[in-house]
């Protein structure tokens, strides 16, 4: 397989997360910027992946790393593929992208127009299960310092605040 690449991106070392793909050009709102691609496999073969990666990351946190992306109701896409360039998209609190399906295909949008030289992010969507094990540091002013979905965030506010240490009078 060969590996995806679009003209509007270039792959680079990123503060968030060792690596991340930045707009090479200025990108048009809507544009379809890469596709993201992997192996095409049953909703059963993707739950079994989650679990090894799950109980692999507890031994070693370095191993947290989902790829999988749902296509439908029947299939997923494993990204973690060597040829998914799209795979080193980081996530963000405050995303520029969206992935849309697209005729069957799964695509990384511009959620706005976006300039050159700005990395691209776009929200995992993560539910709140094991989310301390996927801090966040997209450093976006919104950052809620987990990476979660937005439906979820109200939720993880108030976990959070359930364990603040309690304070007497000041703060
Ligand atoms: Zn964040």
């Amino acid at each position: 397989m060969e590996t995806t690449t679009s003209p509007y991106i270039i792959v680079k070392s990123s503060s968030i997360h060792n690596k991340g793909i930045f707009a090479k050009t200025d990108i048009p709102k809507d544009a379809q910027i890469l596709e993201y691609v992997g192996e095409k496999i049953t909703k059963k073969e993707a739950e079994r992946r989650a679990d090894l990666v799950l109980n692999a990351s507890k031994n070693d946190k370095t191993m947290g790393a989902v790829y999988l992306f749902e296509l439908n109701k029947r299939y997923d896409i494993d990204g973690n593929v060597p040829y998914n360039t799209a795979k080193y998209i980081n996530h963000s609190c405050k995303p520029n992208c969206d992935a849309d399906i697209y005729k069957g295909k799964i695509w990384v949008t511009a959620l706005r127009d976006i300039k050159a030289g700005e990395e691209l992010g776009y929200n995992y969507g993560y539910d709140l299960e094991e989310f301390r094990d996927h801090p966040c540091k997209c450093g976006s002013e919104n950052c809620v310092g987990y990476i979660v979905r937005e439906e979820d965030w109200g939720k993880l506010k108030e976990l959070l605040k359930e364990e603040m240490p309690k304070k007497d009078g000041s703060g």
